[in-house]
């Protein structure tokens, strides 16, 4: 009977990277992965450019239930180190206002360097091999069982291993093979589950102006409010959709709207235009705009700051006709008005599914894991890393950071252990 000092079941981001990490310091390694291939979702990742890390760092960019879990965690083993193992494969950095990508801009070209490097080391990876589950044993050096199909023949296999590393992914989109199995079979195991939610995902809403604005872009600062209470907010490109709303800045306020909602607590957006300016300054420029074109339509005077239909539809929006003069206005209306286009409020119905989600919020509690090793406090030789653990990060590269550093103190902690 072989045993393997670890066996890995996901072969993603985290999962290549603990085997790299695990057998470069000795360890045999089994990666059972179901799709055809190793790293499919990190082909997909920064629209196939591979958004691998950020130059900032720090507490901002990582939510879970501990962010400072993760904080930790990157204290041991962070940027510097993390460039450093990539460099080591052939990975160059190019940095582009902070996002780290790839010198190739090419995923693939990340995947290819992590593949190579685990078959170079003798590292074992079945794919189209779908993991079934895994239970602690006590045979010899053995302390796991891993259940396994291989979904050609459909035959069952067993495996066995000194320590097991759960890097299932979460569930965001599920097509690339990541589809929760993992947090059931470590709720088996008595590991507790922060009940897992769309992240980095696009808002939903039933405002009907919406199918009016379908395909407009706008750039745009969006406060997220829970019941009133600002809950986050973030500035840049907005696109509108017919069912809702997209772009960066939605991606990264959507985790709160999704832990919100999921409370059955109302949610909308504040939009403004004109973001570069304070508040204060947003309300003189219209306040000296509707002095300076008092003659002309609320529809002319906005022309230049509302993309789009916005200074056609401002009827449906705001209340006020477009074909309104300025001088038409008195000074409180005028103040109404001015209020009403710098506070755009499109409430938010739902958050967008797993297949429009890039990451997954919740997962695997922490507080359950050694923020060190990545290893259970439960059981030993028992380990989780990446996106099935409770830690989300921003857009920006930290998802993917996440995932290198969880692997990395995994791999180096389980060689270690041999
Ligand atoms: C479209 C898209 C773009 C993204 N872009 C970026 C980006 O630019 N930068 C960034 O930082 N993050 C990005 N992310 C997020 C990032 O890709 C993930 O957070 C990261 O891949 C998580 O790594 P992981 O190893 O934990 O999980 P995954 O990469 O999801 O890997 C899990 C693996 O486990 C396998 N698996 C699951 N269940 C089983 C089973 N039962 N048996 C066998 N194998 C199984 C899956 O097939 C999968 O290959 C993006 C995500 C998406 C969807």
């Amino acid at each position: 009977m072989q045993v393997y000092d670890l066996i890995v079941i996901g072969g993603g981001a985290s999962g290549m990277v603990a085997g790299i990490a695990a057998a470069s310091a000795g360890a045999s390694v089994l990666i059972i992965e179901k799709n055809d291939q190793v790293g499919r979702k990190l082909k997909m990742t920064g629209n196939g450019k591979c958004n691998f890390s950020n130059s900032r760092q720090g507490r901002f960019a990582y939510c879970g239930a501990d962010p400072d879990f993760a904080v930790r965690a990157l204290e041991k083993f962070g940027l510097k180190e993390t460039l450093n193992f990539f460099s080591r494969l052939g990975i160059f950095p190019y940095e582009k206002a902070g996002y780290l990508y790839p010198a190739t801009q090419e995923a693939a070209s990340v995947q290819g360097a992590l593949l190579h490097r685990l078959l170079a080391l003798g590292v074992s990876i079945q794919t189209r091999t779908s993991c079934r589950g895994f239970i602690s044993v006590c045979r010899g050096r053995a302390r796991y069982k891993v259940m396994a199909v291989d979904l050609d023949s459909q035959v069952r296999q067993a495996h066995f291993c000194h320590s097991l590393l759960l890097a299932s992914g979460g569930m965001a989109a599920p097509a690339s093979g990541s589809t929760g199995d993992g947090y059931y079979w470590a709720k088996k195991l008595g590991h507790r589950v922060i009940s897992p939610l769309p992240a980095l995902v696009p808002l939903k809403s039933d405002w009907p102006l919406l199918r009016k604005l379908a395909g407009l872009r706008m750039q745009a600062e969006i406060h997220l409010l829970a019941n009133g209470r600002e809950m986050a907010w973030d500035r840049g490109e907005i696109q509108f959709n017919r069912d809702g709303i997209s772009g960066i800045p939605v991606l990264q306020v959507s985790r709160h709207a999704a832990c919100a909602l999921k409370e059955g607590i109302s949610v909308e957006i504040r939009l403004s235009p004109l973001f570069w300016l304070t508040m204060e300054q947003r309300r003189q420029k219209l306040s000296d705009l509707l002095r300076e074109m008092s003659e002309e339509t609320l529809k002319e005077c906005f022309r230049g700051i509302l993309p789009g239909p916005l200074p056609g539809l401002l009827k449906e929006w705001t209340g006020y006709s477009p074909e309104k003069r300025a001088k038409e206005f008195d000074v409180s209306a005028k103040e109404d008005l001015i209020h009403r286009v710098l506070c755009m409020v499109i409430p938010v119905s739902r958050t967008g599914d797993y297949k429009q989600a890039q990451t997954t919020a919740g997962g695997l509690a922490t507080e359950q894991f050694s923020s060190d090793t990545m290893e259970s406090l439960l059981f030993p030789g028992f380990y989780a890393a990446g996106e099935v653990l409770d830690i989300d990060g921003i857009c920006g590269g930290y998802n993917l950071q996440w995932a290198w550093t969880s692997a990395c103190l995994a791999g180096a902690s389980i060689a270690g252990e041999r």
